[in-house]
């Protein structure tokens, strides 16, 4: 009697546990609980044929940037798999706001005050609020998404007062081309100020460098689901 062979892991799969054991790797060379850090992945202009790939690797969180293409994606995903977890990890339109408090479970990009204004109203319309986390512009890069550093402090105090508990913990995209450990820093001195506890940092490229820095979560996308078709759109703020 033959028994059948086991499905062959996937590319995804393959890369996927090739990341966690980097990711365990530079949580234990800092000193960490490998445990105290969780991959997002990234799926973004990826099929949902990646994800379940992604999902058949014991992957249950995962990030997309865009609400429309999240909202076609995932649904059906969820269905199948209940425990899986969607972070919009994206800059946030406020014509946006409800459709990602109805299907995100972490929304990321919490960057000013009428998207917390969008927000608190589609909560209070759809009867859940998702985790938030404000992403904080540490370069204060013009034309790019979070709230800038001066304004940091008081907008998360403000978005403390209004979601509670809600409000897990800050996130932040370094320039490219710097080097991004100043704003690993940066954004762990600000999360330990507002006693925040998770801090969303590091991608394909750095990381291992944001677990040093003390990351919860890492966003990873290229290097599990492999370069992104060349038409990602520029990351603009949006006027409202
Ligand atoms: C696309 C994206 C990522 C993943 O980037 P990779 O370099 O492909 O790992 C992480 N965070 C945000 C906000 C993104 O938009």
């Amino acid at each position: 009697m033959s028994v059948p062979a086991p499905p062959a892991p996937s590319d995804v799969g393959q890369r996927l546990l090739a990341i966690r054991a980097r990711m365990d790797n530079a949580a234990r060379a800092a000193g960490r609980d490998p445990a105290s850090v969780a991959l997002v992945a990234v799926s973004k202009f990826h099929p949902a044929e990646a994800v379940r790939q992604a999902i058949a690797a014991g992957q249950h969180v995962f990030g997309e940037n865009r609400v429309q293409e999240a909202a076609a994606k995932f649904p059906a995903l969820r269905a199948a798999t209940p425990a899986l977890r969607l972070h919009l990890i994206g800059g946030l339109q406020t014509n946006k706001a409800r459709e990602a408090v109805r299907i995100a479970d972490m929304i990321e990009s919490l960057d000013r005050p009428v998207l917390a204004d969008a927000l608190d109203r589609a909560a209070q319309a759809e009867g859940r609020l998702p985790d938030l986390l404000v992403e904080v512009n540490t370069g204060d890069e013009p034309q790019k998404f979070g709230v800038p550093r001066e304004q940091a402090d008081s907008f998360i105090r403000t978005c403390r007062q209004r979601f509670g508990a809600s409000l897990r913990g800050l996130m932040c995209i370094p320039p490219a081309g710097q080097d991004p450990v100043p704003h690993f820093q940066l954004l762990r001195a600000m999360a330990h100020e507002h006693s925040l506890s998770v801090l969303s940092m590091g991608m394909s490229a750095d990381f291992e460098q944001a677990i040093a820095q003390g990351a919860t979560l890492v966003r990873v996308g290229s290097a599990i689901f492999g370069p992104r078709p060349a038409t990602e759109p520029p990351a603009t703020q949006p006027g409202a």
